[in-house]
């Protein structure tokens, strides 16, 4: 691999990787031996290095456990027949963590730390990365201030990490969804847009309020008249009505946007498919489902890729969804990008990193 940038590594003396059973992996519980590190102090990002992952030396009047000053990004690696490993759009996450940035006043991440301190480590744990279709290596970067002052106001200091965990064949099942009518996740002017941890703390409250109910996830709808579909909280979400793809704009500031909901609507207006991005309105897709015309609803985001949504309850009433069909845009729209991301489509639109 060509890199730019010398960055120190320290390898661990101890390990995992023998020990770690890739048969049984758990989204999220197992991580992979290393982490990069980067420092923001006085104006500029400094020590950076690839160290063993393990626990960071945290004060209690640390800024982001009090005001959470804290991002993060979502991305995957996965490993071809040859061993080589492909990263899906990178540079569009570095690109989003430092929006998120800009939003939550902290300090932008120049583009280059971000990819080579990604593919160092990930290179170096390339061991780590799953082979098999569906499996893949998933990759948090994030950032937090690390000030030890409890007055309000930004950090000075920050620290950005990245850590990764191989993550197995995710067999996404359908997932039933409750259209959100009283709780909001982000308003106009709010943080909706920015990838930071306080949008995930708010969700959880009615999140589990619709799991107790029996479903899945949430529809999040506009916090302002609750009576616009925004998006699902770690999705983005799109409906076919009638062969026209609709899904939400994202120049809100209230939906994050997603790189796979841009992929999904890349390949969209590559294949010629009606496309609109405007809000559906609530009652718009309770008529839709009434009638007939909604032919199939689904999330788009880096953990499903595609999840195809089975159950949507509106005011109160469940309705059903027609069953997957081989012929829907979304199926075709999977098999395309997991072709892609595994090296068997030829990658047209430069969305991959190889190592
Ligand atoms: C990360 C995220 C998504 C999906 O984004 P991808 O880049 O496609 O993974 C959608 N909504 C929210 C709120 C998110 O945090």
């Amino acid at each position: 691999m060509k890199t730019t940038l010398a960055i120190p590594v320290q390898k661990t003396t101890h390990s995992k990787l023998a020990e770690t059973d890739f048969s049984n992996l758990v989204f999220g519980k197992t991580i992979s031996d290393h982490m990069f590190v980067a420092d923001y102090k006085n104006g500029e990002w400094t020590d950076l290095r690839i160290e063993p992952y393990g626990a960071l030396d945290l004060h209690p009047a640390n800024a982001a456990l009090h005001y959470g000053q804290s991002i993060f990004e979502g991305m995957k690696a996965y490993k071809n027949e040859k061993g080589e490993i492909l990263i899906f759009r990178a540079d569009a996450n570095a690109q989003r963590m430092n929006e998120s940035a800009v939003r939550m006043c902290m300090p932008e991440i120049p583009e280059e730390i971000f990819m080579e301190g990604l593919l160092q480590l990930v290179d170096l744990d390339r061991n780590w990365v799953p082979s098999g279709k569906g499996a893949s290596l998933y990759i948090r970067p994030y950032m937090f201030a690390t000030d030890n002052y409890i007055g309000v106001k930004p950090s000075d200091t920050y620290k950005f990490i990245i850590f990764t965990c191989p993550v197995g064949a995710y067999y996404s099942k359908p997932v039933s969804v409750k259209v959100e009518t009283e709780f909001t996740r982000a308003t106009e002017g709010g943080t909706g847009g920015a990838k930071t941890a306080g949008n995930y703390a708010a969700s959880l409250f009615p999140a589990l309020q619709a799991q107790r109910a029996g479903y899945d996830q949430l529809l999040w709808t506009d916090g302002k008249s609750h009576s616009k579909i925004e998006e699902s909280g770690t999705m983005n979400v799109m409906f076919d009505i009638n062969g026209t793809l609709v899904t939400a704009p994202t120049n809100t500031g209230t939906i994050l946007k997603g790189i796979t909901r841009d992929s999904v609507i890349r390949l969209a207006k590559d294949w010629g498919k009606p496309l609109e991005e405007r809000f559906l309105t609530v009652s718009e897709l309770q008529e839709a489902l009434e009638n007939g015309t909604l032919r199939e609803a689904f999330g788009t985001g880096t953990a499903a890729t595609i999840a195809h949504i089975s159950k949507i309850n509106v005011n109160g009433k469940d309705y059903a969804l027609p069953e997957k069909k081989s012929d829907s845009f979304s199926y075709k729209v999977l098999h395309e990008l997991d072709g892609i991301k595994y090296g068997d489509i030829v990658d047209t639109r430069s969305w991959i990193s190889k190592i």
